[in-house]
């Protein structure tokens, strides 16, 4: 590849990256910098690409929506939204514990659950009355940046310059059931958990833990808070993670591939929630607007399509034979993590490991492959959903050779 298009002259605050790419446009799952490289994406821009770049029905049934209306406010509503709001329930409620009869919108993942917090507090406070509002997170967690979303993520990188956080979280070990139980007081209000760890380090929810929360949940009046964002609409080969362990949530969020690209979060609750909201309780300006809901009653469709979920349970099953074949070649790779198209490689260098595996990603790059990270030591690959088996091999190919240079590196 000849002299990538790299900037390290942004306009932005300082939160990323200093040296980033600079893309032009995409098509399917490759993406193309400004001087003309191309780069074959297994991350989705982030598990965000169900459908890869360049979908010109996205495109059109968002211009479509567009030409007619791009924002009412929540003082009104409109056909798409209504329409979204409605499919969402019907396709999510037979995961609840009960049926999900309301959906609150909003523009981020972060801010789905900031609204699941809140309504979570809400009804403890309305029905056992003040003090009943602990949260309970997991150990390795990513609930997202925001000060309420950012008080149940516990990293102690992402949260200590900002503290004090909200209080009354607290974090337990994933898959311990003991721990678990030992946890629960008669003050906590919710326990919000993620089928797949997808920031943390890519741990799977188990069964024996997602039984426990169910308990836990009926027994205790305890709602059990699922965040669906990365898990979502199919990442898992099923349309949402929580059917995998058979996790019943009471409250469900989700956002990232929601509106294939546009900013759209879902908050969805039972009745037994939200009858206990009132007007004025809880709110945001862009939520739910039409354009971004166009958008997603298209991805709805599309995921939607008869065959689609088998497809991408086919490429999971051959993401899943390679990863297993380079675990079996390179040493270092000491455990598969994940599962469906949300994978992860934990990687142990042993003494090489600080130098090399933060080489992993940027070597990918050099060679044309974007890869991810997921927590310290884990190389996440999230691929777009609609992937096929030809683009799917090259590009765990194209991994295997930046395993090889990282070998060499480390033999060097
Ligand atoms: N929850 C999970 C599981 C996520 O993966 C993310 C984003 N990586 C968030 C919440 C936060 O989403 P956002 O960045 O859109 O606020």
């Amino acid at each position: 590849m000849s002299n990538p298009s790299l900037t390290n002259d942004t306009p932005f605050v300082r939160n990323y990256a200093r040296e980033v790419l600079q893309f032009s446009h995409g098509r399917d799952v490759w993406l193309y910098d400004t001087a003309g490289n191309r780069y074959l994406d297994l991350g989705a821009g982030i598990a965000v690409n169900a459908l890869g770049y360049g979908d010109r029905r996205l495109a059109r049934a968002v211009s479509r929506q567009m030409k007619r209306l791009v924002h009412v406010s929540n003082l009104y509503t409109t056909p798409p939204a209504l329409e979204l709001g409605r499919r969402l329930l019907d396709i999510a409620s037979p995961v609840g514990r009960e049926p999900f009869t309301a959906v609150h919108f909003g523009n981020s993942g972060s801010e789905a659950n900031e609204a699941a917090i809140k309504y979570a507090r809400l009804k403890a406070f309305t029905e056992k009355g003040p003090g009943h509002h602990r949260i309970l997170a997991f150990e390795n967690a990513f609930h997202g940046r925001t000060m309420g979303s950012l008080s149940a993520t516990p990293k102690e990188a992402y949260r200590k310059k900002f503290e004090p956080l909200l209080p009354g979280f607290d974090f337990i070990p994933i898959n311990d059931v003991p721990a678990l139980e030992r946890a629960i007081t008669d003050d906590v209000a919710a326990i919000m958990v993620e089928p797949v760890q997808g920031e943390g380090g890519l741990e799977v929810l188990n069964r024996d833990t997602a039984e426990a929360l169910n308990r836990i949940g009926a027994e205790r009046k305890i709602l059990v808070i699922a965040d669906e964002i990365q898990t979502g609409l199919g990442r898992l080969g099923t349309l949402f993670g929580s059917t995998l362990s058979g996790l019943k949530p009471d409250i469900l969020t989700l956002s990232k591939p929601l509106a294939g690209g546009l900013p759209l979060s879902a908050t969805l609750v039972p009745a037994s929630v939200n009858d206990q909201v009132e007007v004025g309780d809880h709110g945001t300006t862009f939520g739910g607007g039409p354009a971004t809901s166009a958008a997603a009653l298209y991805i709805l469709d599309r995921i939607l399509e008869p065959g689609f979920l088998n497809r991408v349970q086919e490429r999971a099953q051959e993401l899943q034979e390679v990863l297993e074949r380079l675990r079996g070649r390179y040493d270092w790779i000491t455990e598969l993590r994940g599962t469906g198209m949300l994978r992860g490689l934990r990687i142990d260098l042993g003494d090489a490991q600080e130098r090399l595996f933060p080489e992993i990603i940027p070597v990918a790059r050099n060679q044309g492959l974007l890869i991810l990270r997921s927590g310290a030591d884990v190389i996440r690959i999230a691929p777009p959903l609609v992937i096929d088996r030809r683009d799917l091999q090259r590009g765990l190919g194209m991994l295997d050779n930046v395993f090889q240079t990282i070998n060499a590196r480390r033999n060097a």
